[in-house]
Parts: C-alpha cells; structure tokens; sequence
C-alpha cells in the first residue's frame, strides 16, 4: 500500500493517538486527524495491527517521504545521497508519530536522513566499538569475560540515524550457517554465561526462525541468561503478539532490552506492548541514547524515565552517542550527560535514573560517568564530604573499629531497656552527661505508653497519637498525625512546642525543584538520616 500525501496537520500530540482511534468515517466533527488517518487512510484495522504489513509497507524512499513531508522537498537530493549508506525504513505507525508540519520533530529526527546526516557524513567511523576486533567468530563480540554479544540479524524495522552499526544493515537474512557458528562458539566457551542477542533487530525474524536460534542457545548447558535487545516494542510494537510471546517464554531466563529515547515514543500501542512482555515474566530494561535536539533536555529525560516506570520499564543505560560515521550532529558534550543525571538524582526515584555510560572508543567497553557526589574523603581519619541533590554538604563518619568496647559486660543504656512482661518499666530518656534523662522539646518528659520514671526520677506523661492510642517507640513523629496547623495551635495553646517543630519553622530546608520554602510542609530534620 502505497502512503497518501497528507490533509491537515495534526499537533504533536494528536499524532501519536493512531490506531486507538475510531475508523475514519466515525470522526467526531472538527477533531483533527490523527497520524495514521492523515497518512495512511486506506489501512484497514486488520492490516494496521498485522506487524508483517507494517514491515512491508515502510517508507523506504525519499519519494514516498516526501509525500508525507511535503516540507522535505527541498532537502531531496541529499537525502538521497545519504541513502546511498545508510538506508531508511520509517513503519507507518512510527510515521504516524511525526508531525509532518516541523521538521525539529523528535520523532522525525529519530528516523529521517536529514541535513545534519549529510554535512557530517564523512565524519566518525564505521565501527567505533571496534566490536570487529573483538570477534573470535564472525557475529560475535566477546569484550567482556562472562558474556558476548551475539549479531544475528542484519535488519530493523525502523533505521535509526545514529545507529552504531549502521554498517551492518544490509536487510539480508544471516546465514543459518554463521550463527550456527556463533552458537557454536558460546558452546566451546565455558567462561560465557549470558548472551545478548541482538542485531539489526532479532523480532525482525520470524516466530519459528527466532525460536530455532534461541532453542539452540538453551541447550548450551553453562549458558545461564538470554538477553535480547530490541527497538521494536518501540517503532513496531505489533510485532509483539501473542504467537511471539508464547515462544519467547519457554526459554527463560530471557530478559529484554528496549531503545525508547523519547518520551513521545511512549504511547498506548508500545505500552501494551512491553505490558505482554512484562506479563510473561520478562524483565525490561531500556537503553537511551543522548541525542543533541531529540531528547539532551533535563525535561524530556524525566518524562521519559518516569513514563517508563509506568509501564514497568526500568531505565538502564543513558549511552553517550557514539561517533559513528554521520551521526556527528547527534553528538552533546559530555557535560549533558551529567547535567540530565544531576537533573535526575533526587528529584526522580533512583530506579529511574539510568547509568550514564561512554563506551570506550575502539573497544574500551561501557564507562560510567556520573556527578560527583564525593566531595572530599579522608580514610585515615575516617571522614567523608558528601553533597545531595539539593547541594547540602554533609559530614559522614565510617566505622570506627577504635571505638569497639572491651568485651566486658555492662549494665545497658536506658534506651536500650525492653519492656518487661507487663509492658512497663522502659525508659526511652537518653542520660545526659549529669547522669538526668532530658526532656524531649515539649516540655512533657517522654514516655512509652506508661507513666514511668524517667532518668531523673519525675514521672513522664505519656504521648499519645491523634486517634487517641499511646505511642510506642522510641520516636512518635510518624504518629504525631494532627497537621502542621493543629500542632502550632497546640504548642500555642499550651506554651510549648516539639523541637522538631521549632527546627522546621525556624530553618527551612532548601526549596526543591523552585518551590517556595514556604509552601512545603515542614518535615521533622534528622541531621544526615540515610534511607530516606
Ligand atoms: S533499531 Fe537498533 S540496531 Fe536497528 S537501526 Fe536502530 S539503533 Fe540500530
């Protein structure tokens, strides 16, 4: 099926609505059309969720691309010159993603050869892992001890503009021949544990081709994980059905990588993708690429890590863009890679953040690189500067093996007192150095639920909790319950105030991500607290 030149123009967002739409001809009046209405209004819903028609009928000219993007006309000839190395194939879901109407597109950027490719092509190298170098049997990279990648597929669904082994891409099958060899080779070496299937993309493959080559690395008895990394829940996620599904769970442990970049990638259809997986007990994990103008935005990438995270998808790898040869303008500083973890760290949960890495030039492997939160260590004197994410400094002590008492025994200090069978006589007052147990900051001596003497001998009043019950603990401020408001009108209505309270209103915390001091609510301080 031949793609239809474009009527009006969706927003960005609008198109990345695509198949979850009614069929054309139910249209509410005056929506706009969606990416797949607007390019390809002739798919029947049957063929738009057949993965063998959209891998069939990708835009794979500069012709059929410039009748989607009528705006490319005049970067024609270049684009096929670029094509010439490096080929082009845009699924039409992916392509119903693009807004046609700006050619600063993420999306578009991600798959089209564009100016940018062509001024750089004689720039960066063919194989800047040197992954060749590294290959005892063709199709092998065996960089690392316990592990190889494993080449077995010479074509994507989508052709990435940066992709590092754009000199592969030859849309050839490999030989059944070769990765009998590859497979061969992980059998004759004990040292491998895991291998990572890759390519080109292995889902490009038949369920049943797939299958043969996973079931011969199965019997290979020392090989304990299968990875696979893949772009196609991404760019065509209606490879991933329930035929594929059912196969790739018979050969467990498999994990699967996946490449989103952008948060505009994260649709419904790529959701339910990675759900399927997820549901056959597949772990996913994505690997990033930094890409000046697509997603070197502290803004995006957090969109992207927590939309991630919605789908069951751990963020893995942020990789630095490799030089590869004419992906030079998809290149950042590295300062933008610690720029976005910094812009991460704290303000995102960590299984969100992913490892920033550059991998080694001609070989060297993955290398994180990540801010530096280790001010200043001293291990003579068992000293650490440590900053946060808000950039507080703070001291931390390593254990101190000088310290460790004798051996003998002595009489423990009251806090560590349990209660005894009748639930009384527990002290959780800390002795002060005259030998008298303080009271806490409001004034009422402190207790476990019992009046019992404290360290001085006056009895403490026992602290209760909202609903009424008396805490237990040595520590109530989980329990204190009442709003900030409710306890300043307490410690006003009887003189007196937690310390906690009189810490938080008197030095706020550092505002975080721009919000006023003032409008956060005040939270007990522990100086240094780890786990939080
Ligand atoms: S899907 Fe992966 S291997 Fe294929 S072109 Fe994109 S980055 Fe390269």
């Amino acid at each position: 099926m031949q793609p239809t030149a474009p009527a009006a123009a969706p927003s960005a967002v609008e198109s990345q609505r695509s198949s979850s739409l009614p069929p054309v001809g139910q249209l509410d009046a005056g929506r706009p059309l969606s990416g797949r209405e607007r390019f390809f209004p002739e798919a029947t819903d049957a063929q738009w969720n057949d993965w063998r028609w959209q891998f069939r009928n990708r835009v794979t000219t500069v012709d059929e691309l410039v009748k989607l993007v009528p705006k490319l006309a005049p970067q024609a000839e270049m684009q096929r010159e670029i094509l010439r190395d490096f080929r082009m194939g845009i699924p039409p879901y992916y392509m119903a993603l693009i807004d046609p109407d700006d050619l600063e597109d993420p999306i578009l950027k991600h798959a089209a050869p564009l100016h940018g490719e062509y001024a750089f092509r004689d720039v960066g190298e063919e194989d800047p892992l040197g992954e060749e170098q590294y290959s005892p049997v063709p199709g092998i990279t065996h960089r690392y001890p316990d592990r190889v990648l494993m080449v077995i597929s010479n074509s994507c669904a989508i052709y990435c503009r940066y992709c590092t082994r754009k000199r592969i891409m030859y849309e050839d099958a490999v030989p059944d021949v070769e990765i009998d060899r590859m497979v061969d080779y992980i059998a004759r070496t004990p040292a491998v544990r895991d291998v990572i299937v890759s390519g080109g993309d292995p889902l490009t493959y038949g369920t049943k081709k797939l299958e043969s080559i996973l079931a011969k690395l199965r019997a290979v008895p020392h090989l304990e994980i299968i990875r696979i990394g893949t772009r196609v829940p991404v760019s065509l996620p209606q490879r991933v059905d329930d035929e594929l599904v059912e196969m790739l769970q018979k050969y467990h442990p498999l994990w699967i990588n996946v490449h989103f970049n952008h948060p505009r990638e994260l649709t419904p259809e790529a959701a339910a993708a990675c759900d399927k997986l997820s549901r056959a007990g597949i772990p996913l994990n994505n690997q990033s690429v930094l890409l000046k103008g697509i997603n070197d935005d502290v803004g995006i990438m957090r969109q992207l890590v927590t939309g991630l995270m919605k789908i069951r998808v751990r963020p893995y790898y942020l990789y630095q863009c490799d030089p590869v040869r004419g992906a030079e303008h998809f290149r950042t500083p590295i300062s933008k890679g610690i720029e976005i973890i910094e812009g991460l760290r704290g303000h995102v949960s960590g299984l969100a953040i992913p490892t920033y890495v550059i991998d080694g030039p001609g070989g060297g492997g993955k290398i994180p690189v990540q801010p530096q939160y280790l001010l200043n260590y001293d291990p003579l004197r068992k000293k650490a500067l440590l900053r946060n994410f808000q950039n507080r400094v703070f001291e931390y002590s390593e254990p101190d093996a000088a310290q460790a008492h004798s051996g003998e025994l002595r009489p423990m200090r009251p806090s560590q007192a349990v209660p005894n069978a009748n639930g009384a006589g527990h002290t959780d007052g800390k002795k002060t150095s005259n030998g008298s147990a303080p009271a806490n900051g409001n004034g009422n001596g402190n207790g476990n639920g019992h009046a019992t003497p404290n360290g001085n001998g006056t009895a403490k009043k026992t602290r209760v909790r909202a609903d009424g019950q008396p805490v237990v603990g040595k520590s109530g401020w989980v329990h204190r319950g009442h709003s900030r408001e409710e306890r300043l009108q307490n410690a006003a209505g009887d003189g007196t105030r937690n310390a906690a309270e009189k810490r938080s209103t008197a030095t706020p915390p550092p505002a975080l991500d721009g919000a006023p001091a003032t409008a956060r609510p005040a939270a007990p301080r522990t100086r240094n607290a780890p786990g939080t």
